[in-house]
């Protein structure tokens, strides 16, 4: 018998842990719930779940709060649910490590992709000191910071390949703008945003990808950008 991942749901609205509940038992999962932050990471540190999925607005807690305790001592895939206008919620909790996030309301269907993606970049996580990463004919090899393109070189600048390099090493996550724009460019091009827009697009120039559909490099409107072989 294979054991059932386990989903910690942390949420304080009734009907939406309950519906997430029945949802996510109905995929095969073991579900969890907690209603407020503290009983979260008592019992998150007590029997930590495979993934936790996080509302932001909690009784007891700030849910970024939640996300900085956990990120203490573990790696588990965390997604965040916020409100449609909660833009900069959304990013300060990628920013403190979440790995994903589902504005409310959104169905199953986008819900069990974000998961199953979560997942299986999480246990890609876990195999040992993984230096080369691939996505679809290309093969990134982050300690000889090579790149090929279908086994060709694609000759990268050094800025086009930090900007590579900053998405293979969170990939499947969502990336932040400012933590892009400060990884690749430095602290004082926060708000150079349309540097991103360039080099991300030259990148899928080179990459092959497209831009107008992508495969590989996908945007999330004002909040950042996804390394991702599947569209979550
Ligand atoms: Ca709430």
């Amino acid at each position: 018998m294979t054991t059932k991942p386990q989903i910690m749901v942390v949420e304080d609205e009734p009907e939406i842990s309950r519906f997430l509940e029945s949802a996510l038992e109905a995929r095969g999962y073991n579900v969890t719930l907690a209603d407020n932050g503290k009983i979260a990471l008592k019992i998150s540190a007590a029997q930590p779940p495979d993934l936790l999925i996080l509302d932001l607005g909690l009784p007891d807690m700030d849910g970024k709060a939640v996300i900085k305790s956990l990120r203490e001592w573990s790696r588990m895939p965390i997604i965040v649910l916020s409100a449609r206008d909660q833009e900069d919620e959304k990013v300060a909790a990628l920013e403190m490590g979440a790995d994903d996030y589902l504005t409310k309301p959104f169905g199953t269907a986008e819900l069990m992709a974000r998961i199953t993606v979560a997942l299986r970049h999480a246990s890609r996580r876990e195999a040992p000191a993984e230096m080369t990463y691939s996505f679809g004919d290309i093969v990134v090899d982050l300690a000889k910071r090579h790149v090929a393109l279908k086994g060709e070189e694609v000759h990268l600048t050094p800025t086009e390949y930090s900007l590579l390099a900053a998405l293979v090493r969170k990939a499947g996550q969502v990336v932040t703008q400012a933590e892009l724009l400060q990884e690749v460019w430095g602290r004082d091009s926060l708000d150079h945003d349309h540097y991103l827009r360039i080099y991300i697009q030259k990148l899928r120039q080179k990459l092959g990808d497209n831009p107008l559909k992508p495969r590989f490099i996908y945007t999330e409107p004002g909040i950042g950008y996804r390394l991702s072989e599947e569209e979550a």
